[in-house]
């Protein structure tokens, strides 16, 4: 991005549509300090957030699953129930702080007889069942590396992350196994051991293969966690391989800092909460907060085993009594679809807020949460690389829909133009759209992307690290996401963003979901043309063409509204639920895509 724009539409007309949400104290559930949001930035200290977490005794360090699990033991929770696990037949099962303790330390003195060392990487191909985060927290007790993979990749991605990650050992599940692992056993020279476990808890006994659970059952729950440095690698996280190749990044032990500190100031995290997050951990939303901060909180985490599914989630958020929910705008949209007499049929008095992570949250989804949900939804953004969020609408700040809120307390954001001979320049006016720049220095900044020193050299300029998201902060330190550099339309000399077209298209009561990218055209450079997915009750017409055409251009402009649209039966998404725009546009221009490994199916 050489050039930046001001677009005066932003924020102001869109607040006009979308009026602000004023929220006031939620009693006796809100930091008081929150309140006074500069206050409690200008008081932060990175310092203070250590202090309220343990270290491993006699100064050893600080790990992540002692922080998550074997210190609320000290603190009396041990029969406190720490996960709640909803298996897809109906069966429930409840882990306390106690049981996942001792389930855990089974899982490191097993990695310990195999002679699995610090440092070395633990790969979990699993679907959301109780081993994988008793894996997972058991690897990171052991100090060796939680690598996930998300259970429904295809036998070529999943070898590719294991080989490139030098695993030693896989944790899976019979079925995959036999679908995925077997028959590409031999293009994982460097894999040891696979470790299975039925999903029925029945025996395994594959050649080749070790039985988790008969294992564990073998192995002391006693297990004494070694020294961890806060820079111990702890876990390797493939990113969602939206715009290209996903890339693996890395953290450290120290991470758990940050995961502490947004669980407590962005997700309002509290001990007697019930806190449900859907994001799967093959993700990082769903190891940074479906596993580790919720833990380090003292909560009740729900994991539910299936994917989505509308009534089910509604009543989940009512019988569970579920009081933060953390989701994807995608999930919104789809709940958006099944419309508001179904969301209506629910209750949840216990909800506090939801959260939304991973895409933008056009201001639509905000206002339907108000109407059908009666619920504040928050946006958050951050990254893989970032591993915890950075930049939120917190429970006590007024949410102006569209935005992604304010940074977090001990997170530097700034808006900055790159310059032709490298180098960046501040963007201090209010509106004016740059990319996104953060401080380093929080606690989970990755260290690195995995064989790639290179690209991760890429990410700073001036001490700063790049995000390759463009946005634009308001007068009041608001954010507001743009589009990723890659996604940005150069349009007739306008800079457009695709957040803005598709989020005016979603006003429509026919668009469920759209997805808009530039297709190169000789006059304009490019032209902006949008996919769009239909609400039930609406068919494809060249009437509604032209009707969506017409209101776009009465919302954005002519400059900047479609200048053609086409009907999707679905958009192509990134399993992680992320509109995938390189798809659309390669298929428009005939390029051969790069990396489809995260492709949905
Ligand atoms: P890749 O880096 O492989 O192309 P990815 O960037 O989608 O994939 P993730 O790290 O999972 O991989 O996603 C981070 C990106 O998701 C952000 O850079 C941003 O573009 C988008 N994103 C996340 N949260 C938000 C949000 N609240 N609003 C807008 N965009 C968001
Ligand atoms: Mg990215």
């Amino acid at each position: 991005m050489a050039s930046s724009t001001h677009n005066p539409d932003r924020p102001d007309a869109a607040s006009d549509r979308y009026p602000v949400i004023h929220k006031g104290p939620v009693p006796g559930r809100v930091e008081p300090n929150l309140q006074d949001y500069d206050a409690t930035r200008a008081g932060f200290t990175w310092q203070a957030i250590r202090a309220e977490l343990n270290g491993l005794p006699n100064n050893q360090g600080i790990n992540i699953a002692y922080e998550a699990v074997d210190r609320h033991l000290a603190k009396g929770r041990g029969d406190k129930i720490a996960l709640r696990w909803l298996g897809k037949t109906g069966d429930c099962r409840e882990f306390s702080f106690d049981d996942l303790y001792r389930q855990t330390n089974r899982v490191a003195n097993l990695l310990q007889t195999l002679g699995i060392q610090k440092g070395d990487r633990v790969f979990v191909l699993c679907t959301r069942i109780p081993a994988l985060y008793i894996a997972a927290l058991g690897t990171l007790k052991h100090r060796a590396v939680f690598c996930p993979l998300f259970s429904a990749f295809g036998p070529e991605p999943i070898a590719e992350r294991v080989n490139a990650g030098d695993g030693r050992v896989l944790v899976t599940t019979r079925r995959l196994y036999e679908k995925k692992i077997a028959p590409f056993r031999d293009s994982m020279p460097k894999l040891e051991f696979v470790l299975l476990v039925d999903e029925a808890g029945e025996e395994v006994d594959i050649p080749g293969t070790l039985d988790l659970l008969a294992l564990m059952g073998e192995a002391s729950d006693a297990y004494t966690i070694g020294p961890t440095d806060p820079e111990d690698m702890a876990l390797l996280h493939f990113t969602s391989g939206t715009t290209g190749k996903p890339k693996g990044a890395i953290h450290v032990h120290q991470a758990v800092l940050m995961h502490y500190m947004t669980g407590k100031y962005a997700l309002d995290l509290h001990e007697d909460d019930i806190f449900w997050c859907t994001a799967d951990p093959g993700w990082v939303t769903g190891t940074s907060y479906g596993i580790i901060s919720p833990l380090l909180h003292g909560v009740t985490m729900l994991v539910d085993e299936p994917d989505f599914d509308g009534p089910r989630w509604y009543s989940i958020l009512q019988e569970q009594k579920v009081t933060v929910w953390y989701t994807a705008p995608t999930a919104i949209r789809m709940l958006m679809k099944l419309g508001t007499d179904l969301a209506k049929q629910y209750t949840h008095p216990s909800l506090r807020f939801v959260a939304s992570v991973g895409e933008p949250l056009n201001p639509e989804a905000v206002v339907w949460g108000q109407q059908a949900l009666g619920l504040p939804i928050h946006d958050n953004w951050w990254q893989t690389e970032t591993g915890g969020i950075m930049i939120a609408n917190l429970p006590a700040l007024d949410i102006r829909p569209g935005s992604m809120g304010r940074p977090l307390p001990g997170v530097t954001a700034c808006i900055v133009r790159r310059l032709e001979g490298g180098g960046i320049e501040e963007v201090d006016a209010p509106g004016e759209e740059g990319e996104l720049v953060l401080k380093p220095g929080w606690p989970s900044m990755f260290r690195g992307y995995l064989h790639n020193e290179e690209r991760y050299d890429r990410c700073f300029v001036d001490g700063w690290y790049l995000t390759e998201d463009l946005a634009m902060r308001d007068a009041d330190g608001y954010f507001w996401f743009v589009g990723r550099a890659d996604d940005v339309i150069k349009s007739a000399g306008h800079l457009i963003g695709p957040f803005e077209v598709e989020s005016a298209l979603i006003e429509h009561p026919a668009v469920a979901e759209a997805g808009v990218i530039g297709v190169p055209e000789p006059t304009l450079g490019q032209m902006v043309k949008a996919f769009v997915s239909l609400n039930p009750g609406y068919a494809p017409s060249e009437a509604l063409k032209r009707e969506l055409l017409g209101h776009a251009r009465k919302r954005l402009g002519a400059a900047v509204a479609p200048k053609e649209i086409a009907f999707e039966e679905k958009l192509p998404k990134t399993r992680s639920g992320k509109i995938m725009r390189r798809l659309l546009k390669a298929r428009e221009t005939g390029e051969t895509l790069r990396d489809t490994s995260t492709l949905e199916d």
